[in-house]
């Protein structure tokens, strides 16, 4: 049988080098584990990037997939399919929108909800203001609108019209709005840079700004729909609601899809032949994401993610007692939680990732300065102390 290190050395030579992959090439899973080539169990806090919140494998989900895949996998969206109307309709009788676009990914997404927001804005008002520490995708224009610099290098000139305010500074981002000005695109808690809420206040304030130029408000849900902040959609829990909401990564609990939503009023932008995508909502993928949400909106579902946000957040402070030289808080929402390390802490933070990986427990180190958790949202409190221990082990071996 080929090994483990036989299969990396295999993809090493055949891929563009783009990632930085851990050394592991995983041939099964099922829940919160994942096994490598060589039968090697790993715990999962990674969940494929916030991706299979029902765990690997999720029986209804797998079956879905297959009874779908059985009997029609792609028409296009010259016609209607079973499955995406299915799902629209979930989409829309659970959150504020009125409509749905499919799409394959986040960055597609987001890519949709650029374009309605111009298109809806009308001629010379194309100017989409974001955050910065945001990330909205890989796109060129996905790209131009994530207010982090390092994306950017090496690939100029970016599309113009994304304009990034300072995280947290209403009154800033007030002074970058003029009469091109279409739309403000946030995160309502940023992933990517290191799971960082935005506070109810700057929200409220994000949102009159809206209001009082009349700007369309882009919710990227990517990473926090489907669940992972404890509420369906994480803008459930906050005072505003926003005009557009785009959302993937969990949506398919691992097949490629993704959603742009709002109101009958403002899709009405978008008529025949503006915008399309040859795979978007395919039938497959729709039938896996109609079985995630049916999943995640029977009763206790959401509730039991809150109380394992509790306990996980809790264990997790602990560790913050435990090695304050190390760690110095947790924050987050639901089971997207970071753990916030020192400037100590910071120096050994991709070690302890590599250390924890040694253990067969997977993490990643999010914004050069925290330690993210996403696991599965189906998560036990037992495997979440199996990862406390871990941690609590590789920690004390950095802690002074
Ligand atoms: C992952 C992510 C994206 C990009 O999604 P892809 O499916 O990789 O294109 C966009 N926005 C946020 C907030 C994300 O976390």
């Amino acid at each position: 049988m080929t090994s483990n290190n036989e299969w990396i050395a295999r993809g090493e030579k055949v891929f563009i080098a783009t990632y930085n992959r851990f050394p592991a090439t995983m041939v099964r899973g099922e829940g919160c584990w994942l096994w490598d080539a060589d039968n090697r169990r790993y715990l999962d806090f990674l969940s494929g990037i916030a991706v299979c919140s029902l765990g690997h494998c999720h029986p209804v989900v797998s079956d879905a997939i297959c009874a779908q895949a059985r009997e029609l996998v792609h028409v296009s969206n010259l016609f209607h399919t079973k499955p995406q109307i299915e799902l629209a309709e979930l989409l829309t009788s659970n959150s504020f929108a009125d409509r749905v676009f499919m799409a394959n990914s986040g960055a597609e997404a987001n890519e949709a909800a650029i374009k309605l927001a111009r298109i809806h804005s009308g001629a010379n008002r194309y100017e989409i203001i974001s955050l910065t520490g945001s990330f909205h995708g890989r796109t060129l224009a996905t790209v131009a609108a994530t207010g982090q610099p390092k994306f950017h290098e090496g690939f100029e000139p970016l599309p113009t019209g994304f304009i990034h305010a300072e995280f947290g500074d209403p009154s800033s981002l007030e002074g970058l709005i003029t009469d091109k000005t279409c739309a403000i695109l946030c995160e309502p808690l940023q992933g990517e840079s290191g799971v960082r809420p935005l506070d109810d206040e700057y929200l409220l304030a994000i949102r009159a700004l809206c209001d009082k130029y009349g700007l369309l408000l882009i919710f990227d849900e990517v990473q926090t729909g489907m669940g992972r902040t404890g509420t369906l959609f994480a803008y459930e829990q906050l005072p505003v609601t926003p005009d557009i909401l785009t959302m993937a990564k969990a949506l398919g609990n691992g097949l490629p899809i993704g959603a742009m939503l709002t109101t009958d009023k403002i899709a009405a932008s978008l008529v025949a032949g503006t915008h399309a995508s040859t795979f978007g909502g395919n039938p497959v993928a729709a039938a896996a994401a109609v079985a995630v949400l049916r999943e995640m909106i029977t009763d206790g579902f959401m509730e039991n993610v809150q109380e394992n946000s509790t306990y996980f957040m809790n264990r997790l402070g602990e560790i913050v007692d435990k090695f304050p030289d190390l760690a110095s808080g947790v924050r987050g929402k639901g089971l997207l939680i970071g753990l916030v390390l020192t400037e100590k802490g910071i120096e050994d933070g991709m070690n302890m990732v590599s250390d924890l990986f040694a253990n067969q427990v997977l993490i990643n180190f999010a914004g050069g300065r925290v330690l993210r958790f996403i696991p599965p949202l189906t998560v036990t409190k037992e495997e979440i102390d199996y990862l406390i221990d871990k941690l609590v082990e590789i920690m004390a071996t950095y802690s002074s």
